[in-house]
């Protein structure tokens, strides 16, 4: 007899959303986190610099589960429009909701608020047990379940262990399952900025040939910042005095929104890809960045993983309810069809673009101008991509 069905480990966006899904319906699920649990955040209190912009699929489905009401409004800024432009050609595109029916595209949403939230939805459920702070330190699998010793000793065990570890993810690793890793030679310099315009609930990004930037709206009206750039880059730009700062990121965004006015707090961090060989193993299924990581450039790392929660909690609630396993193999195996034929071709295209757009021969320079320009004037293909920038192209949801 297992302790639960389902034993997750990691409680980022992907775990957390993974375990509601589960507890949701009624699904005996443990999810642990060697970090304690985040709170939700009190009123006024400071945005944290790390955000993600969640799509509207996603949205969608955390509110059905019902942790997206608990989500502060601050810490959430609705988008309807893509501005998307090129520095060394004539290339730009615009994507707009209102071209395929729909109120926004997505959400510029706290990182740490959103887990918060999901926890707070996790704690009304009586299906869900959360064990945070609780460090994962060894685990084995036999014929019936999977076991799991933690760093004070104690040990659980379930049918199915579920690796939301992220990108480091022990699971993964101590499975033995490969990972081929893309090396984009670059770090994101992130920040808060305010802006002497309005941002007009739009997303915006410059194409440099170092790499892209990325204005995010914010709730409170500033500006989330994603500078990728080159490892030196990004140390000289985060060292800069903040004044200094200011100046060169006006100049590298053309400003678009004006002067930058003000500048909040600023992060550094390395950007690698990642892609598992396989996302399933005997007793066990990865999700997230544990599974596959992209560059952040077209906003879709957490919004993948969050699909990976859907389509497995899928799996094994089928599983459950046709009293198979869901640890075995072949119960797993249809999420690893469902989530690799969604994932792969995004991760390839994320890798593509990122190539293109800082190839420095002109040749491919003027290519990617005209290729912006031609499907900006391309209805259908555009809605396509708008569609797909909504999430409403992934099955998972
Ligand atoms: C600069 C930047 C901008 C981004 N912007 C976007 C965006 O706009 N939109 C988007 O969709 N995505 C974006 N992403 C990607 C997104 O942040 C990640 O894909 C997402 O946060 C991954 O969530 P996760 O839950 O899979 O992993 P993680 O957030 O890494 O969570 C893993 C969890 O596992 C826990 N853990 C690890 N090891 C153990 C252990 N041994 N025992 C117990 N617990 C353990 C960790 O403490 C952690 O809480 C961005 C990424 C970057 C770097």
């Amino acid at each position: 007899m297992s302790d639960c069905e389902v034993l997750i480990v990691g409680a980022g966006i992907t775990g957390t959303t993974l375990a509601l899904a589960l507890a949701d319906a009624g699904v005996a699920v443990t999810v642990l986190d060697r970090e304690a649990a985040p709170s939700l955040p009190a009123p006024g209190q400071p945005l944290d610099v790390r955000v993600s912009a969640i799509h509207a699929a996603a949205v969608g489905l955390l509110e059905r589960l019902g942790a997206w009401p608990l989500l502060p409004a601050a810490c959430r800024a609705p988008f309807g429009r893509i501005q998307v432009w090129d520095a060394a050609s004539v290339g730009s595109i615009r994507f707009d909701s209102a071209e395929i029916g729909q109120p926004w595209l997505g959400s510029i949403t706290e990182n740490r608020a959103l887990v918060a939230a999901l926890h707070a939805r996790l704690a009304e459920l009586p299906a869900a047990r959360v064990l945070a702070p609780a460090l994962l330190d060894d685990w084995e699998v036999r014929a019936d379940r999977a076991i799991v010793r933690l760093g004070d000793g104690r040990e659980l065990t379930a049918r199915l262990l579920v690796g939301a570890d992220g990108r480091a993810s022990p699971l993964r690793l101590r499975a033995g399952i490969g990972a081929s890793a893309d090396d984009f030679g670059q770090c994101a310099l992130v920040a808060h900025v305010a802006t002497e315009r309005p941002h007009a609930d739009t997303a915006r990004q410059r194409f440099l040939a170092t790499g892209p930037l990325a204005f995010l709206p914010l709730a409170d009206g500033r500006c989330s910042i994603v500078w990728s750039t080159t490892p030196p880059e990004a140390q000289r730009l985060a060292a800069l005095p903040a004044g200094e700062f200011m100046q060169e990121l006006g100049l590298a965004f053309e400003h678009r929104l004006g002067e930058i006015t003000a500048i909040g707090e600023r992060a550094v961090i390395p950007l690698r890809g990642l892609e598992a060989s396989r996302y399933v193993g005997p007793r066990l299924a990865l999700i997230g960045d544990a599974a596959h990581v992209v560059h952040p450039m077209a906003g879709l790392g957490a919004n993948l993983g969050i699909g990976d929660a859907a389509a497995l909690a899928r799996v094994v609630i089928a599983a459950l309810h046709g009293g198979r396993d869901p640890g075995l193999l072949q119960t797993l195996r249809p999420y690893e069809r469902a989530r690799r034929s969604q994932n792969l071709p995004v991760v390839q295209a994320i890798v593509g673009l990122h190539r293109l757009f800082t190839a420095g021969a002109s040749p491919l320079r003027a290519l990617r101008g005209a290729g912006l320009l031609a499907v900006d004037r391309a209805g259908p293909l555009k809605r396509l991509l708008t569609t797909a920038a909504c999430g409403l192209a992934d099955g998972a949801f």
